[in-house]
């Protein structure tokens, strides 16, 4: 018997993460998130990785151990579930927000899950499992040991090193120290998100600071942006408001329902038993006594901060005074949506502080240095990055290598790594691959829709429509021309004579036979259609010719 590690998603792409461990008896998954969607998928809502490759296993999978409540980490289980009733294994606070999660599909009741502790040790089918406290930009996140006949594996999941965190718990090195000496790591799966971040991440205790400075100067209202899981920086938020005699009210379902889920399990605590402030009633208070916690921070079109800054919020709008505060990072692909933001903020009259000028937000990964860290401590005879894209994985397999970790190994997705006592042999690939989610449709999005909604994004559409009539097949009506995204249609007046005259002659070209065939007819139309409006403009459109029979 041997080891099958096969990562299902994270290695090569940000987001997605998901690792299976099977030993032949029993299997195991390590997260099971999702990946939010890049300018080409067009339309999509999300991805998630496609766990058709399950179906193998499934008699002996024995359950799903999650290391984080980000969306990345967790955000596919809910999928999952539906399809492999396996327990769910994850501390409080990751198993709340899963809850609110599973909720939304109906599984609420339905799925098991197992709540463990943060430095805890148990079994899941074969595997010795212990879990270990991590630093990270959530609370209650941990790493994994997994011991089986084939060896010790060291799962980061998401981690910093915070030599201050703001709950007490630093990241569990000491308990790795021991580990690497009592009984030799046979491979460590490490968090590559910052290998290019020279140094060591800031912590968490900055942010505090920097928001002090802010709380403490800003003349009006203070307006916060923030992601609603890091549940450490929202209280740090609701502890500096308390401190400098302001309120804070809560907007954005996900805010107002991750406090309520923090609070109850405990890891959040209100400094004083009014602090949180209706957003209703937030003008009725000075502005300096008032503070606003939102969601947004990304500039998404429809989230408050946006509504805010563009002065069409129910209850808060943006005016001279306010200071807003973007307090996280800039993700990738979303630059120009946040961007959009801060320009409406300061055309609303706010002062506004974000990451590039101010200290307001620190990354809740590893720098260089703190990856070096790891690395030391585990000393594993095998390394293999995960979290991150290409050039990441490879950075991170360079660093380690120049810590003397020989066996620095890169892995992409699907990619079968097989430990047999002790010894990694590259057994060829899985079939994994990615589902992408649209609205309610999960998988019914592939590449073929894709190209449609970006050649339709790109070019426009164009309709032709003909009304025939049943009996003698006479035109009734039409061809009428009906485009979108091509031409305004004030002003294009001859342009789209000419179109309807190349689909009337057509019509009238073709034999009595082709003209009841209507596949042949509309294939004539499109050629035809597709002809002129490349003479004319040059462009491609998506032309859908509809011929009714009245
Ligand atoms: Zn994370
Ligand atoms: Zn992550």
């Amino acid at each position: 018997m041997s080891l099958r590690v096969i990562p299902l998603g994270g290695l090569g792409e940000i987001g997605l993460n998901s690792m299976l461990f099977d030993d032949g008896e029993s299997a195991l998954l390590v997260d099971a998130g999702l990946m939010f969607p890049d300018d080409t998928m067009l339309g999509i809502d999300f991805v998630i990785p496609d766990y058709g490759v399950l179906r193998e296993t499934a008699g002996r999978l024995a359950g799903l151990l999650l290391t984080h409540g980000h969306e990345d980490h967790i955000g596919a289980v809910s999928f999952l579930l539906k399809d492999f009733d396996i327990p769910v294994h994850g501390t409080p606070l990751t198993l709340g927000l899963l809850r609110r999660r599973l909720a939304e599909h109906g599984l609420d009741g339905v799925a098991r899950l197992v709540p463990i502790g943060r430095a805890d040790r148990f079994r899941v089918g074969a595997f010795d499992v212990e879990s270990f406290p991590v630093c990270h930009s959530i609370p209650d996140g941990v790493g994994y040991i997994l011991r089986c006949a084939d060896g010790v594996f060291v799962h980061t999941g998401d981690f910093k090193i915070d030599e201050r965190p703001p709950d007490g718990v630093p990241t569990a090195i000491g308990r790795l120290a021991r580990l690497a000496a009592e009984e030799p790591v046979t491979a460590l799966f490490s968090d590559s998100t910052n290998v290019e971040r020279e140094g060591y991440s800031l912590p968490e205790a900055f942010v505090g600071e920097a928001l002090s400075e802010v709380f403490e100067t800003a003349p009006g209202r203070v307006v916060v942006a923030m992601f609603s899981s890091n549940i450490h920086r929202i209280q740090a938020v609701l502890d500096t408001a308390a401190r400098y005699g302001r309120r804070v009210a809560l907007v954005g379902r996900s805010m107002v329902g991750n406090v309520a889920t923090a609070l109850e399990i405990g890891c959040m605590k209100l400094p004083k038993p009014d602090i949180l402030l209706p957003v209703e009633e937030a003008e009725k208070l000075p502005p300096a006594q008032v503070a606003v916690l939102t969601t947004g921070s990304q500039g998404e079109p429809l989230s408050a901060l946006t509504l805010m800054a563009l002065g069409e919020h129910k209850y808060i709008k943006i005016r001279e005074g306010d200071t807003a505060v973007l307090s996280s990072k800039f993700i990738p692909g979303n630059e120009r949506a946040i961007a959009n933001v801060i320009n409406n903020l300061f055309l609303a009259g706010a002062d506004v502080l974000y990451e590039k000028i101010s200290e307001v937000h620190v990354s809740g990964h590893a720098s260089r240095e703190e990856l070096k860290v790891m690395i030391r401590t585990v000393r594993p005879r095998y390394f293999i990055p995960i979290h991150g894209e290409m050039r990441h994985l490879i950075r991170h397999g360079k660093l380690a290598r120049e810590l003397g970790v020989s066996r620095a190994e890169i892995a992409a997705d699907g990619e079968i790594l097989e430990f047999s006592r002790g010894e990694l042999t590259r057994a060829g690939n899985a079939p994994v691959g990615r589902l992408f989610v649209d609205g309610k449709g999960v998988g019914d999005v592939e590449g073929l829709v894709l190209k449609d909604r970006y050649h339709l994004s790109q070019d426009g559409l164009v309709m032709v429509v003909l009304a025939l009539s049943s009996g003698s097949g006479e035109i009734l009506y039409g061809p009428d021309i009906v485009t979108r995204g091509v031409v305004t249609e004030n002003g294009s007046e001859s342009l789209l004579e000419g179109a309807r005259e190349t689909a009337l002659k057509v019509w009238e070209e073709a034999s009595p036979e082709a003209r009841k065939d209507h596949a042949e007819i509309k294939t004539d139309i499109r050629k035809a259609m597709r002809r002129f409006f490349n003479k004319r403009l040059e462009r491609k459109p998506v032309i859908i010719p509809v011929l009714l029979e009245l």
